[in-house]
């Protein structure tokens, strides 16, 4: 159990992201130790070049000012204590000692060594290791006017020992902000990720529930992770949205499927108890036949939507009269119109003829047609206009009926959509979204300008030549 949280604790991002924090607080802290021990360092040493450097000239300013009587006199009976903390010598031409102070500390000191050491004109000091390596010999010299040599020296701690309380300080304070930087990584990371994890449990209630209605908690924030936040949200709702209307459209063609089975059977059965009228049955036949194909129509646009918008669907393009299809669509829709008493009105010149495939033309008329008359109501006018522009074809459908809102416009053209207050009406969502399908196929564009309570017009544009048809999808 407490292995699995480990495991599952050492995956977390959070934990990773949190150790990457400690890990660059620690890294930050270190280099700018190693700054501060550095620069410190090397200004000490520069400090104590200084002072021995001064030293050299003072003594010198009091040999050349009395020579070694007064050099000896003034440092003998001066009042800092450099008899204890200066080297002093001055040798003669045979490097032969003719002053000599040695300091307490310097008693470890082989002398020999200052016999044997090169000294160059060109430098006035140099640093010599001691034999515990814990401390350095500095030594500086300087030839006197009269060709003999004064040398002052000094002992230093090496900086490693001078520096090393300052390493305890370090030690303490990088503790503290490794601890600090885990403690503010953990608590920072936790506030960071809060929408994720929010994000986490809304898809997993979802996933759980599923309650399509679940939305991930907004946040008064304007970042990346806000972002995400609302385009998971934007996502849920469509898919909330587009379930919705595939319940219902499930829901519709069950519904418009059951009339005509149902008329089906009943014609069946009549004709089954009726066996010694044949012309009872031939009746039952013709009804059974008549159902049978609006199933089969309702069947067929359901495919033919799916095949226009995988980008399979197949043309056949050929010479049309314009106004002669339009006409046709006009005589099926005249019946239903006048039982409506809607005035259904056809204006094209003649003589417009463009490349087209001649029935799904006739299914995009006869659906903006159908449309029109549906949500127009009782003495309402549904005209239909044709001309060219530009080398285009213009079909407009215009009704005096209900409108669309303006809200719902984008969405018309969408799969199985259909307006709230058209479910009064017959249908499956599924005419505008084939209309545009079939025009855009023949790479044409369908336009709609609508208002609530004045009607709609339905533009269809078409190029007059036309077009191959569209190569089936892959695959
Ligand atoms: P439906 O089967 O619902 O008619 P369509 O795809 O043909 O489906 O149309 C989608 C929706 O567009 C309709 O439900 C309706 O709300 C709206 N609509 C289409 N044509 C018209 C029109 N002429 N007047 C008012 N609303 C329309």
């Amino acid at each position: 159990m407490f292995s699995r949280f480990l495991e599952r604790f050492g995956r977390s991002f959070s934990f990773r992201l949190n150790l990457w924090y400690a890990a660059f607080f620690m890294v930050s802290a270190t280099a700018l130790f190693l700054l501060a021990y550095f620069v410190l360092a090397s200004l000490l040493k520069q400090k104590e070049k200084e002072v021995v450097l001064a030293k050299v000239e003072e003594y010198r300013a009091w040999y050349e000012g009395g020579g070694l009587y007064a050099l000896r006199y003034k440092f003998m009976n001066a009042p800092s204590n450099d008899k204890n903390a200066f080297f002093v010598r001055v040798s003669g031409l045979a490097n032969d000692a003719i002053f000599i102070n040695v300091p307490e500390e310097w008693k470890g000191f082989d002398l020999r060594q200052l016999e044997a050491l090169a000294r160059p004109e060109s430098r006035h000091w140099l640093a010599l290791p001691d034999r515990d390596e814990r401390r350095e010999w500095m030594l500086a010299w300087v030839r006197l006017s009269d060709g003999r040599l004064l040398e002052v020296g000094k002992t230093r701690d090496q900086p490693r020992e001078l520096l090393a309380p300052f390493r305890v300080v370090f030690g303490a304070v990088m503790l503290g902000v490794v601890g600090l930087g885990f403690a503010g990584g953990a608590w920072l990371t936790h506030r960071a990720l809060h929408p994720v994890r929010q994000l986490t449990q809304t898809v997993q209630s979802i996933i759980d529930t599923g309650q399509l209605n679940s939305r991930v908690p907004v946040r008064p924030a304007n970042d990346e992770l806000q972002d995400l936040v609302n385009l998971v949200n934007r996502m849920l709702e469509k898919n909330e949205a587009l379930i919705k209307g595939m319940r219902e459209a499930l829901d519709n063609v069950a519904h418009d499927l059951r009339t005509p089975m149902t008329r089906l059977r009943g014609a069946a059965e009549l004709a089954l108890q009726d066996t010694h009228h044949p012309e009872a049955c031939r009746e039952a036949l013709a009804d059974s036949m008549e159902e049978s194909e609006r199933v089969l129509t309702m069947l067929k646009t359901l495919m033919d939507v799916s095949e226009a918008e995988a980008g399979a669907m197949r043309l056949n393009p050929e010479s049309i009269q314009l106004k002669a299809v339009i006409q046709d669509v006009v005589d099926l829709y005249g019946i239903i119109a006048e039982e409506k008493n809607v005035a259904l009105s056809l204006n094209a010149p003649p003589g417009l003829v463009l490349q087209a495939d001649r029935v799904r033309l006739s299914q995009v008329l006869a659906n903006l047609v159908d449309n029109a008359v549906k949500y127009t109501p009782e003495g309402g006018r549904v005209e239909i206009t044709a001309g060219e522009s530009q080398g285009r074809i213009e079909i407009r459908v215009r009704d005096n009926g209900m409108g669309i809102p303006p809200e719902d416009l984008p969405r018309i053209w969408e799969r199985l959509y259909r307006g709230d207050k058209s479910r009064a009406q017959k249908g499956l969502g599924l005419g505008l979204c084939l209309v545009k399908a079939i025009v855009e196929a023949h790479q044409g564009m369908v336009e709609v300008d609508s208002q609530p309570g004045r009607g709609s017009e339905f533009k269809v544009t078409l190029p007059m030549v036309q077009v191959g048809s569209r190569p089936p999808a892959a695959g």
